[in-house]
């Protein structure tokens, strides 16, 4: 684990990492609930905001995936991430800043920092992304509180989704994202 004084980190708002095409912002079902209830999206309309990543046979999930919890969908087992442009744009990008901020994905409040809890304590460090942020660098040096809370938040909501699609993956419901999203919505567990 890096020291916290080791690392300054000041957000510039430059978008660089919300039009990357490389990162895909993947969603929780905290996520999904909060930007949902924060716009007024009914389910079917949360839909038109999301992209389904599904491998194809024999494809390797994309670095940084592998630990987000697959739900099942009728086109098969896939990650929910937010719907981006061709060219990697996010959705909710406009002139560079983000129309969603308070409501921003935990993918989007955690970069450009990676966390880790397998073992006892939340370890953190950078993304493999770093390198596109020119927030890095800049500012004051990080306070490791502040990293272990967001860390905390972030943990927590992922531990609780992951509790949510081994029971939707094993379940007898029809799984279509339709029912998928009526799901999420109606889960106590997302309400925040
Ligand atoms: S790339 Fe870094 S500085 Fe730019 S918006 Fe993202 S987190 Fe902020
Ligand atoms: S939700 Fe906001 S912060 Fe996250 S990628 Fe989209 S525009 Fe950027």
């Amino acid at each position: 684990m890096l020291a916290p004084s080791e690392v300054h980190f000041e957000c510039i708002r430059c978008g660089a990492c919300c039009r990357q095409i490389e990162m895909i912002v993947t969603l929780t079902g905290r996520d999904i609930t909060r930007i949902a209830n924060g716009l007024g999206l009914t389910p079917k309309q949360m839909i038109r905001a999301l992209d389904f990543y599904i491998p194809h046979n024999g494809d390797e999930i994309p670095p940084g995936l592998e630990h987000i919890p697959q739900v099942l969908t009728e086109n098969g087992l896939a990650t929910i991430a937010l719907k981006k442009s061709e060219d990697g744009e996010c959705l909710f990008l406009k002139d560079s800043l983000c129309m969603i901020h308070e409501i921003r994905p935990g993918a989007c409040r955690s970069f450009p920092f990676v966390f880790d809890n397998s073992s006892e304590a939340i370890s953190w460090g950078l993304s493999a992304m770093k390198r596109i942020c020119p927030g890095l660098g800049n500012g004051a040096a990080v306070k490791e509180s502040d990293i272990i809370d967001t860390a905390t938040e972030v943990l927590e909501d992922l531990k609780i989704y992951r509790e949510f699609t081994e029971e939707w993956n094993q379940s007898n419901i029809t799984h279509t994202v339709s029912n998928l999203m009526t799901s999420i919505n109606s889960d106590t567990r997302f309400l925040v």
